[in-house]
């Protein structure tokens, strides 16, 4: 009897977003069946992956100061109206809840599609004196917007993110948790999950509505799309005027907060770490968030065969689980073949083979999804030998990432030259004038690039000629298309 199991038939580089879609559904990641569109059925594989995403930021984050909160889902009308841009930027986004039973409710309520104007309502009211500052908080919880295209894991009606919201009394001190912020970014994105990206200050047109300045991790996908993955902003003093949040200062003067707020998408990370990482045969995970980090085959051809092998398997999963490290023994009733398959598919990152000549010759053959190599390793070194691939798995995704990553960012001098490289699905730098006209014609003649911003060195200056539209060049930018 053959058992095939249903794999990814498409490639990678050839069909990325079919690729993509295959993987989500068939690893387990998420069932999109729900009867609402944009909002997806997040299933266990994808859940665990996630939890340990967030549990990796909140470590961090909570390292650094912050505490968690968790506030309201709903968000009155009122609260909204009093940052002018912000409700401008995100009101055709929103979800709006108006009735309940019978009743007609007085005030619209809206779904969260982001919560400044949640938390600002009682930072107004926490917020009295300079002992009270520095205040920062995070809540790790889903978001509503009504977006009109969605991809799971991309864009969606509902996804999960973190938001920290701080307030400071000097705008020095914001400007430093900017980059904390960004720091806390590198330290799990890059570090952690290696995913390589660049933060960019994004420009005027482009910062979240309500900033003075936003500053935004993009990262890049294989089908030569920008994805932005996390952001931090410099929201000034604008919704502390908005909100009337004033502290008492050591001379007893009044004076507004600054603040800063920032959102690490949790479920665009496990996007890109799919994208990025995965392969023709499925998922390839990190060590550090894989659901399960170990898997254990048993292979035999008879009982007395069974006997011996369950016997070692279970002696090496109780070796690793006293460890704690998330291992399974795959007992079902299916072909090792078909076994190898469905873990490589969901990708788990160490595989470990128990048959007979495992057991007559003291090793065991260990096999690493990443590279899709085996080893034979003695008995008495597989854990010590499981602790080191899991370095050598996260070095070897992290270089490979970074290789595609640098490779697939490019100058370009001319019109012609950076329409071609925006059409191989580059990432391009270039001279550029500064103005949002400039950007909107470029963004239409060339299908969708979009300025994305300066990196966080650049220094404005004397740069040449604007290279879409000639004139002088203040800027330096990188230019994509992005999801
Ligand atoms: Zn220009």
């Amino acid at each position: 009897m053959s058992e095939k199991i249903i794999g990814i038939t498409v490639k990678k580089k050839e069909n990325f977003s079919e690729w993509f879609t295959q993987v989500v559904t068939k690893a387990g990641l998420a069932d999109q069946r729900y009867n609402v569109q944009g909002f997806i059925v997040h299933m266990p594989w994808a859940m665990r992956i996630i939890r340990e995403i967030y549990r990796l930021f909140e470590q961090e984050l909570e390292r650094t100061g912050h505490e968690p909160v968790l506030f309201p889902l709903v968000i009155p009308e009122e609260n909204f109206e009093k940052e002018k841009e912000h409700v401008e930027g995100f009101k055709p986004e929103v979800f709006w809840v108006t009735e309940a039973g019978d009743d007609k409710l007085e005030r619209r309520l809206a779904l969260r599609p982001t919560s400044e104007t949640a938390f600002y309502q009682m930072y107004a009211l926490w917020i009295t004196s300079w002992r009270d500052l520095p205040l920062k908080l995070y809540q790790s919880v889903s978001v509503y917007r009504y977006e009109k295209t969605t991809r799971p894991f991309i864009r969606g009606r509902e996804f999960l993110w973190i938001e920290a919201h701080d307030a400071f009394a000097t705008h020095r001190q914001a400007l430093r948790q900017v980059r904390e912020d960004m720091e806390n970014s590198r330290k799990v994105i890059w570090e952690q999950l290696g995913i390589p990206f660049l933060f960019l200050k994004r420009p005027p047109w482009d910062k979240f509505k309500g900033a003075e300045d936003t500053y935004a991790a993009d990262t890049l996908m294989p089908d030569g799309r920008v994805l932005q993955i996390s952001s931090t902003h410099d929201l000034g003093q604008r919704f502390a005027k908005a909100f009337g949040i004033t502290f008492m200062d050591k001379n007893g003067k009044e004076r507004y907060v600054w603040q800063t707020c920032y959102g690490p998408g949790v479920w665009r990370i496990l996007a890109a770490l799919v994208a990025i990482h995965g392969d023709d045969k499925g998922l390839v995970l990190p060590f550090r968030v894989a659901p399960v980090q170990v898997v254990i085959i048993p292979i035999y051809y008879d009982e007395e065969e069974k006997k011996l092998v369950m016997r070692k398997c279970r002696r090496f999963y109780l070796k690793l689980k006293r460890r704690n490290i998330r291992v399974l023994v795959d007992t079902r009733d299916k072909t090792p073949g078909w076994k190898f398959n469905d873990w490589e598919l969901k990708g788990v990152p160490i595989r470990l083979e128990i048959g007979r000549r495992e057991v007559e010759q003291g090793f065991v053959t260990i096999f690493r999804r990443d590279l899709k190599k085996r080893e034979k390793v003695p008995d008495d070194e597989v854990v010590d030998r499981i602790y080191e691939l899991a370095e050598e798995i996260l070095d070897n995704l992290k270089n490979r990432a970074k290789k595609f990553f640098e490779e697939n960012i490019v100058s370009a001098s001319s019109k012609k030259e950076l329409v071609k490289a925006i059409k191989e699905g580059k990432i391009v730098k270039i001279s550029f004038c500064g103005r949002e006209e400039c950007a909107e014609d470029m963004r239409e003649a060339t299908n969708g690039a979009k300025v994305r911003g300066t990196s966080l060195d650049f220094e404005e200056g004397d740069y040449g000629k604007c290279v879409w539209c000639g004139q002088p060049a203040r800027y330096l930018v990188y230019v994509a298309k992005a999801y």
